[in-house]
């Protein structure tokens, strides 16, 4: 058992309150949401009651008026430790787009969107991948251009978590020359006319959550909805993605530990060849290897955390750490299906859920591949 020294009794408490909440109002529900495809939406506002969304967020938007990147991970943790990934997906797909418009968006709609959004009355979602890449936002083709007093957006965004649902959107348009530098961010609203959206097909994985492919037909939107300076909306959130992938990381370790308790517990009960399991050599030794994967990233974790707290934003090794967890999980998750056997192959079993939601977790919020670039040119090479 690992002890983290930076705890305090506000993040203990923060914790206990979360995972209460979790065995309480989530666990019973989380398998029959995952197969219905939807949280109902009274579970996004219960969230909101516990402050979620609240953290870097000011207190006359309804945030907290403090930022904590501890509680931020622990919150990913405990949420994701239920097995089922696409609840953390519906009610955190949010996260992503709050910091955006907070910083960026005019005066009038933070007033006006954020209490609504922090509280979980309504949901917002940030919109970069286009139907033609999500990799290279560079090369971004949905286009903005300034008519009168409006912007016309044309163009597609696809796979938007939470897209079917949220009210709002932060969407990138290109509005200048080729590059990161050209591209604007624009605060959109779902009923404007010209905006349409379609779900996305079935998917492996993140099933209670939805993702939406939209699409936008000379949309007009006023020019105050621009956020942030033009050409440079892209560049002004690139900080941004740093808390996504440290929450990735953490939705990662609760995986990786929610597979590790079921390994055990079954490797306990389970006989074979006149012996528990986890009697067996090679068993033990898969749940060694399993738990210091774990031991590893969570000591990493809380030092980036404390790095964070010091006020210096460890960019490369937090891809680093991305990637780090997305293939510790990526073996946890196998380990742990092949200790379960046939019992792990059947649904209903937070094995089986974690095993399909690994790929989306290496794949999302900047893939391993692009990660590991991006680490490498921060490291100056
Ligand atoms: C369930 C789900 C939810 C999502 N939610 C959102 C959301 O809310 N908002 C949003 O904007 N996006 C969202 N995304 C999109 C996600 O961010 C992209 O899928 C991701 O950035 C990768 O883009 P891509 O799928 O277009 O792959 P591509 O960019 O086409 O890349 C394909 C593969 O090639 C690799 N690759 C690309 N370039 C290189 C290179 N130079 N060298 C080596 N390998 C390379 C990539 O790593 C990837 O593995 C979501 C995706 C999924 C699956």
């Amino acid at each position: 058992m690992l002890i983290n020294p930076f705890d305090t009794d506000e993040r203990r408490a923060f914790r206990d309150t979360l995972r209460n909440f979790m065995d309480k109002e989530i666990v019973p529900n989380a398998f029959e949401w995952d197969e219905a495809g939807h949280v109902p939406w009274a579970v996004h506002e219960k969230f909101g009651a516990l402050g979620l969304w609240g953290f870097g967020i000011d207190e006359k938007y309804g945030g907290h008026g403090f930022d904590d990147p501890f509680m931020r991970l622990d919150a990913s943790i405990e949420i994701s430790r239920c097995g089922v990934g696409g609840i953390g997906a519906a009610i955190g797909g949010r996260g992503i787009s709050l910091d955006p418009i907070q910083r960026l968006a005019n005066e009038d709609i933070r007033t006006q969107v954020l209490p609504e959004i922090i509280a979980g009355r309504v949901g917002s979602s940030l919109a970069i991948t286009e139907p033609s890449g999500g990799s290279d936002v560079a090369r971004m083709k949905t286009t903005a251009k300034l008519d009168g007093d409006h912007w016309v957006l044309n163009g597609s965004k696809t796979y938007i978590t939470g897209g079917m649902e949220s009210d709002y959107f932060v969407v990138g348009a290109r509005t200048g020359g080729k590059g990161l530098a050209g591209i604007s961010l624009f605060f959109v609203e779902a009923g404007t006319p010209g905006f349409s959206r379609t779900p996305l097909g079935k998917k492996m994985g993140w099933w209670a959550s939805n993702q939406a492919t939209l699409y936008f037909d000379d949309m007009r939107v006023p020019a105050a909805n621009l956020m942030g300076q033009q050409d440079y909306g892209f560049l002004q959130i690139v900080q941004n993605f740093n808390y996504e992938r440290l929450t990735l990381a953490g939705i990662a370790l609760g995986m990786m530990e929610a597979a590790l308790e079921d390994s055990i517990s079954w490797a306990q009960q389970r006989e074979t060849f006149g012996k528990p399991l986890i009697k067996h050599q090679v068993i033990r030794h898969k749940i060694a290897d399993m738990s210091s994967k774990i031991d590893a990233l969570r000591s990493l974790l809380w030092v980036l955390c404390a790095t964070i707290e010091s006020g210096t934003m460890p960019v490369a090794e937090l891809c680093k750490a991305k990637v780090f967890a997305t293939k510790a999980l990526e073996f946890v998750a196998s380990e742990a299906m092949q200790i379960l056997g046939g019992a792990g192959y059947l649904r209903g079993n937070r094995v089986e859920s974690i095993y399909r939601d690994v790929k989306v977790i290496a794949i999302g919020g900047g893939s391993e591949e692009i990660m590991r670039d991006l680490a490498v040119r921060q490291m100056g090479l």
